[in-house]
């Protein structure tokens, strides 16, 4: 019997229309999906489309195709709307911007004038490979201090970390996880220089204000899993659970990227392979418990 407080399961699909869907979206997609269902509960389709260089709309259109074909529906997206409109990121920075006000407002956060790459990688999530330096802190605003300022430069935002505070949580599929603020990741950024809100931000942002009770992705966002459970709590909100799934990778060993055109699930439908091959595989591998 389901207890009266129990909430109604609400997971997502969040892809970045960056490029098209590989096999290893795939997987995660059809995991988040699944566990959705078996829960009886609801699926958001959300379009992360907050990269303004890297987006493009003909992949929203392909992911939603690509979703469809292998059998995955959505009760939310942007397609067919719904409570939590809309689900193009590119149209919510107003609540990236009111987050964002609350964090300066309570110290959370500071701006930074240091020009680094990492400022723009900070508009996608970090999947390990490039995932940020720990910042050194060089514009962590010191008592009495005023921020060094860069003459000419917009500055990006940075959430300031609670050094030495241990982030603790059990991941569903991975158990208990901990990761420490200042030794595992510094200072991140929350907001770009050119006014785009950062991965971090947004993504806290719409998992809270959707109301999804449970964030499905890859294994390699385990560490953004801890900075984003700091910005909920900074923003009062509840974190959801988390499920990271292990990554699929090629057979030689590397992790599955855009740029395997080979493994894009519009290539494996064009080459006849049909959804209940790849579905049945994932099946075998037991995933989720
Ligand atoms: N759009 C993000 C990505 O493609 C989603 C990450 C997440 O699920 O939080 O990496």
């Amino acid at each position: 019997m389901i207890a009266a407080s129990a909430k109604t399961y609400h997971g997502r699909i969040a892809p970045s229309p960056t490029g098209l869907l590989h096999l290893g979206h795939a997987r995660t997609f059809w995991i988040a999906w699944q566990r959705a269902r078996q829960a009886g509960g609801q699926i958001i389709l959300r379009n992360e489309d907050l990269d303004p260089q890297r987006s493009k709309v003909e992949f929203v259109q392909a992911f939603m195709e690509d979703l469809r074909w292998l059998g995955l529906g959505w009760d939310e997206g942007p397609d067919i709307g719904g409570p939590h409109a809309p689900y193009n990121q590119s149209e919510r920075t107003h609540l990236y911007r009111d987050a964002l006000q609350r964090l300066i407002a309570s110290g959370h956060a500071y701006p930074c004038y240091c020009s680094r790459k990492e400022v723009q990688l900070s508009s996608r999530a970090p999947h390990a490979e490039d995932e940020e330096a720990i910042y050194a802190g060089t514009c962590r605003p010191a008592l009495g201090m005023s921020n060094a300022k860069a003459e000419g430069r917009k500055p990006c935002w940075r959430f300031r970390v609670p050094d030495g505070e241990a982030v603790r949580f059990v991941d569903g599929h991975f158990g208990p996880k901990e990761y420490v603020a200042g030794r595992d990741f510094g200072d991140f950024v929350i907001w770009r220089p050119d006014d785009v809100p950062a991965y971090q931000l947004a993504v806290v942002v719409d998992d809270a204000l959707m109301g999804v009770t449970e964030v499905v992705r890859g294994v390699d966002l385990l560490v953004s899993t801890a900075r984003q459970i700091l910005l909920f709590r900074a923003l009062s909100w509840e974190p959801p659970a988390f499920f990271h799934c292990p990554l699929l990778t090629d057979e030689h060993g590397v992790r599955l990227a855009k740029r395997n055109d080979a493994l894009s699930l519009r290539t494996l439908r064009e080459q006849g392979r049909e959804p209940r091959e790849l579905i049945s595989a994932w099946q075998r591998e037991k995933l989720m418990g």
